[in-house]
C-alpha cells in the first residue's frame, strides 16, 4: 500500500535531519529515509559546531539531531531509497521506492510525496533518476563531491518540488553550513505551502 506524505527527505545526515526539524514542526508530514552513512559519523570529535565548545562526536551530533526531529513529529526510516519517479498528481508529485532491511526480509515500500529533498551527499542516484545533472563541486577541493549544475543556496532544481540539501547544493563542506542550508530549503517549502514567508520564533 502506498503511503502519502508531504515531504520525503532522502538522506538523514546533517542537512536532511536539519530540514526535517523544521518541516515537521510546521505540520508537514515528513519522513526521513537514511542508510546511516553520514560523512560526519566516524569523526571522533567535531570542534567547530557553534554552540558546542566542548566538542561532540559525529555520532552523538547525528543522534541529537535525530532526537530533535523525532520530537517535532518527523519519522526516521532506516532504509535506502532505490528509485525516485515523477507523477502527474499536483498534490503528490513523486513516488519513492524504499527498501528497508527489516530483520532478514528485504521489504520494499512505496511512498508518495508532494516535496522531495535529496540530501544524499555523494550518492547521486536519486538525482540521476530525475534527470538532474551534476558537476564537480568547486567548493570542495578533493574533487570527489558533486553538486547540481549551477547549484544554489536555496537548493532548487529544474523540477518543481524537487530540492537538494547539503553538499549537493554546492556549499562548503562544513556541518554547520549543511545544517543551515537544509534549514533554508525547509523554510522555503513551508513558505510555499503556507503562501507566506514562514518564521519560527520561540517564546
Ligand atoms: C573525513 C571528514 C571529516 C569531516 N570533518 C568535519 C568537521 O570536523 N567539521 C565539520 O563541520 N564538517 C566536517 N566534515 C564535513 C561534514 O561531514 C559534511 O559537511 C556534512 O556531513 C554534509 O552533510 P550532508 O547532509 O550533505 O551529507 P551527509 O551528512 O554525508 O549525509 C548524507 C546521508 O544520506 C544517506 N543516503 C545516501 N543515499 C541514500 C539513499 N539512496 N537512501 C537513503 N539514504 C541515503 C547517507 O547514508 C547519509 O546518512 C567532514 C567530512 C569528512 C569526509
Amino acid at each position: 500500500m502506498t503511503k502519502y506524505i508531504d515531504v520525503a527527505i532522502i538522506g538523514g545526515g546533517i542537512s536532511g535531519l536539519s530540514a526535517a526539524v523544521y518541516t515537521a514542526e510546521a505540520g508537514l508530514k515528513t519522513m526521513v529515509f537514511d542508510t546511516g552513512k553520514s560523512q560526519i559519523k566516524p569523526i571522533s570529535t567535531v570542534w567547530n559546531f557553534p554552540g558546542i565548545p566542548e566538542g561532540i562526536s559525529g555520532q552523538d551530533l547525528l543522534a541529537k539531531m535525530k532526537e530533535q526531529m523525532l520530537s517535532m513529529g518527523a519519522e526516521y526510516i532506516e532504509a535506502s531509497v532505490r528509485e525516485l519517479k515523477q507523477k502527474e498528481e499536483a498534490e503528490s508529485r513523486f513516488l519513492l521506492e524504499v527498501s528497508s532491511k527489516d530483520k532478514e526480509v528485504d521489504e520494499v515500500e512505496e511512498i508518495s510525496a508532494k516535496y522531495v529533498i535529496v540530501a544524499s551527499n555523494v550518492h547521486l542516484k536519486p538525482l540521476q533518476d530525475m534527470g538532474v545533472e551534476t558537476e564537480v563541486s568547486p567548493a570542495v577541493p578533493s574533487g570527489k563531491i558533486s553538486r547540481v549544475v549551477g547549484g544554489s543556496w536555496n537548493g532548487e532544481t529544474k523540477i518543481p518540488g524537487l530540492y537538494v540539501a547539503g553538499l549537493l547544493s554546492g556549499i562548503s563542506t562544513q556541518s554547520i553550513i549543511a545544517a543551515g542550508q537544509g534549514t533554508q530549503v525547509a523554510m522555503d517549502i513551508i513558505s510555499l505551502e503556507k503562501g507566506k514567508a514562514h518564521v519560527w520564533h520561540d517564546k
